[in-house]
């Protein structure tokens, strides 16, 4: 274990109480990212010592605890991830980077625990001239308004679709900033090849249902499953998936065993 050059120590000490204050302010920081400058701006130095606090977290370093009850934190709830509801956390995002913030590289409500897949295509997303950030797992709700939609096309196979549509019961920042969520995090076509994988798996059940209760049969076996669904929220890309499906005539009369032809993309 390397201990911390007494240069960074030092720059970190001359801004201790800017640092606590920073703190203070993380809120502010999040509802208006564009009024923010960061502590470190122009800095080298102190950029450098504020990252390597970062280096403190890792296994058998004096912040190891804080990794950890945050993970164990996250399990407890739901070890789904909650920028894409889909895989199992695995690592910490920065919420606001640590390389355009790096006095948040260690704050607790900045460390958002996610799955491989978010971390890398969130990155150091944020838009500061905009001021649009995606949605923060502790601090934001995600519209319980519908909103994501699933079209359901059954011809020689059966295509899904996702897409956003604008509601009057939401404001247009809040939509804007659900956009850029789905456009960053690739959202659509990830629940598209989550879906088609999904439904292949059931259609020995859609199969028997059909068989034996025919075509409203099959009809209420999917609005089960989307009302199991929105459970998770109304816009859930399973509750999305099954609204559309219990509506599509089409799919519940047969055309459901096209899924078979389905191609991935
Ligand atoms: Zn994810």
């Amino acid at each position: 274990m390397s201990r911390r050059r007494p240069s960074s120590r030092r720059v970190l000490l001359g801004v201790r109480s800017g640092i606590i204050d920073a703190y203070g302010d993380y809120e502010d920081v999040l509802r208006d990212i564009r009024r923010f400058t960061s502590l470190a701006h122009g800095s080298d130095v102190l950029t450098k010592a504020l990252l390597g606090n970062y280096a403190l977290l890792d296994r058998g370093r004096p912040l190891e605890d804080l990794r950890n009850s945050i993970f164990r934190t996250a399990l407890s709830r739901n070890s789904r991830c909650p920028l894409c509801e889909r895989a199992q956390v695995c690592a910490l995002d920065h919420f606001l980077p640590k390389n355009h913030f790096p006095e948040y590289s260690i704050l607790a409500d900045n460390l958002v625990p996610v799955c491989e897949r978010c971390n890398r295509l969130k990155g150091d997303e944020c838009d500061r001239v905009g001021g649009l950030l995606m949605f923060h797992a502790y601090f934001d709700e995600f519209p319980d308004i519908e909103i994501l939609f699933a079209e359901i096309d059954v011809d020689s196979t059966v295509s899904i679709r996702y897409s956003l549509r604008h509601s009057d019961g939401i404001d247009n920042f809040t939509f804007e900033r659900v956009e850029k969520q789905y456009k960053v995090l690739g959202l659509f076509d990830f629940y598209q090849m989550e879906a088609v994988a999904e439904l292949t798996d059931q259609i020995d059940l859609y199969d028997e249902t059909y068989g034996s209760c025919g075509d409203s049969g099959l009809q209420s076996i999917l609005s089960a499953l989307a009302r199991g669904a929105e459970r998770k929220g109304v816009n859930h890309w399973k509750a999305a998936l099954y609204r559309a499906l219990s509506r599509n005539v089409d799919f519940c009369s047969g055309g459901y065993r096209n899924l078979l032809a389905t191609p991935l993309n």
